[in-house]
């Protein structure tokens, strides 16, 4: 019998999907967080685990989309904005089209925004805030590591077992062989600098769609990089980042995505404002 007297109802604006990661505990799972739109004022919270491949395609949703959902604090772990959600509960109410210049998703994501990454780590250490959005100040490479390209034993015995006991056949889950890790400057005046992994699924896409006959691993790492630097912060996109920290190690956030809206144009002052 379910425990329901610790389930709430929420209303999420989902705003982050990281890549599919296979759990021990909880087999493949997305970390997927979000701003509460049933509070007042709108807080973030942490949706996990979501097996988000194994949902039925009913209660699959988009980065921002509006869910509709219940949900439980979790238990465990001293993150204050993580929730356990009830998978069959989730409902798409809503969806935040980008077609709309992006500015229907604008006045959700700014209130929330802090003013660096330090001063989220600093926010962390005084009152355990684990998820954020902020304006990184200086972007300086997407550095690139070469990780295996297999799953260690453990994990793909995990999800070996998931696949055995889905309700529909499903793709296996490719791990991406590279780590990208954003160097940056936030915009704390003594910030000496960050350099931090970037889990966003539409990175893995990204890089899973560049296959193509005849293109060299080179050519398909260069083109999630442009992609990431060129167009994502590019100096036409007022770039936000979206980051999270780990559980085990509290001051040591991830890059879970971007908010990447087009620069607003700058209204030019008349002189006679300054006479
Ligand atoms: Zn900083």
């Amino acid at each position: 019998v379910r425990d329901d007297r610790h389930e709430i109802q929420l209303d999420v604006l989902i705003t982050v999907k990281a890549y599919p990661q296979p759990s021990k505990t909880y087999g493949e799972c997305v970390c997927v967080a979000g701003i509460r739109l049933d509070t007042v004022p709108a807080e973030w919270i942490r949706l996990y685990p979501v097996d988000f491949r194994g949902l039925p395609r009913r209660h699959q949703f988009h980065k921002y989309d509006v869910v509709r959902l219940r949900a439980r604090r979790r238990a465990k772990g001293p993150r204050p904005e993580s929730y356990t959600p009830i998978l069959d509960s989730i409902r798409v109410v809503e969806h935040l089209r980008p077609e709309d210049g992006w500015s229907a998703r604008r006045p959700y994501v700014e209130p929330l925004r802090v003013g660096s990454m330090c001063e989220l780590q600093r926010l962390e250490r005084e009152q355990g805030t684990s998820l954020g959005v902020f304006r990184p100040a200086q972007i300086v490479d997407l550095r690139v590591r070469r990780v295996d390209d297999a799953w260690d034993d453990g994990r793909q015995a995990v999800l070996d077992q998931q696949s055995l006991l889905a309700a529909r056949p499903m793709r296996a889950l490719q791990k991406i062989p590279y780590e990208f890790r954003f160097e940056y400057f936030c915009a704390d005046a003594s910030c000496t600098g960050h350099m931090q992994m970037l889990i966003d699924w539409e990175l893995g896409e990204n890089y899973r769609k560049t296959a193509a006959p005849g293109r060299s691993e080179e050519e398909r790492v260069q083109l999630v990089r442009e992609k990431w630097l060129h167009t994502v912060c590019g100096t036409r996109r007022d770039v936000h980042f979206f980051a999270g920290n780990q559980q085990a190690h509290p001051q040591s956030f991830l890059i879970l995505g971007a908010f990447w809206p087009p620069k607003r144009k700058v209204a030019v002052a008349t002189p006679a404002l300054f006479e």
